[in-house]
């Protein structure tokens, strides 16, 4: 089933268990994913041992926090954080529908990329349900200026990503990337880039008490006139191939897959969810709507005729 993306909605195999670290908390975090029905979607469970479990949609109607990760929250001070890379390898691989229970109030890091995520889904693979797979069409361009980042949905026929960073440090610089997505673009381009982030931040950053389980196991640091982790990077550009990862995360918080074009520039978590909500507020902009049959059923449809007819030929 690898590279499968079929006209209907499609589930997990079978469940998945996976452990790690909160990138921010520095505590140890359970997850396990688990094949769900149609029309599901894909949602959160946060269980607590003690207490029964509170369900948050992946859906930017309950984005919290958008400062160095997304965070999902039912109003009612239940949250999870770091959300994005777990939820791009989801929407990237074309699962639909799919229960993510976890015993922390964060997604973990892995490696800071979604390899992990993938590697464990390619895994089990993928299971095909009855009903057909529902997209959010992009129907005219929906724009946002934040502060010097710029985002725009546009139509599209497909999913076209088109990420530009353009960062004031000679390590990074400017850089971008276009593509078309599928779930093997998604795995050979995207789905091994790190986060990253600077080392004269992490300091700031833990005395805020954020990025306590960051590691060189988990970003990729930058010094002044070097990448620190000793293994480099994974790809000349890793850095705006992690944002395009984020972006495929932070935009299946729209609760579907998107037939449109995205454009980033100099964005983040924050613009994507602006972006998000700007598509939503205009009910002119989108529509939903179902995949077509597929030929093979089609086929089927016309043999299964064929046959009738036939059929009743000799009897008559
Ligand atoms: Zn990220």
């Amino acid at each position: 089933m690898r590279g499968f993306i079929g006209a209907r909605q499609t589930t997990l195999a079978s469940e998945i268990a996976l452990t790690g670290t909160g990138v921010h908390s520095g505590a140890p975090v359970s997850i396990i994913l688990y094949p769900a029905d149609s029309d599901t979607g894909l949602r959160f469970l946060l269980s607590s041992g003690d207490t029964d479990a509170t369900e948050i949609h992946a859906d930017q109607r309950w984005v919290t926090g958008v400062t160095l990760c997304t965070v999902l929250g039912d109003g009612n001070g239940a949250s999870v954080a770091t959300v994005e890379h777990l939820l791009a390898a989801l929407r990237g691989l074309g699962v639909d529908n799919a229960l993510i229970e976890i015993d922390s109030a964060e997604v973990p890091i892995m490696d800071g990329s979604a390899a992990r995520f993938v590697e464990a889904i390619d895994e089990v693979g993928l299971a095909e349900l009855d009903a057909p797979r529902r997209y959010l069409k992009i129907l005219k361009s929906v724009a946002v200026e934040d502060g010097g980042a710029y985002g725009e949905l546009s139509p599209y026929n497909g999913f076209h990503l088109d990420v530009e960073i353009d960062f004031d440090a000679d390590m990074i610089g400017k850089q971008s990337i276009a593509l078309d997505l599928n779930p093997g673009a998604f795995r050979r381009e995207l789905s091994r880039a790190r986060t990253f982030g600077f080392m004269k931040d992490v300091e700031r950053l833990w005395a805020a008490g954020l990025a306590l389980g960051a590691s060189l196991d988990n970003t990729v640091a930058i010094g002044d006139d070097r990448i620190i982790n000793r293994e480099g990077l994974r790809f000349p550009d890793e850095f705006v191939r992690h944002k395009a990862l984020d972006a495929v995360g932070d935009l299946a918080l729209a609760g579907a897959p998107i037939l449109g074009s995205y454009k980033s520039r100099r964005g983040g978590h924050r613009l994507n969810s602006l972006v998000l909500k700007a598509l939503f507020a205009d009910d002119e902009a989108w529509t939903f709507v179902e995949a077509p049959r597929p030929a093979r059923e089609v086929r089927h449809a016309e043999l299964t005729q064929l046959a009738a007819v036939n059929f009743a030929a000799e009897r008559s």
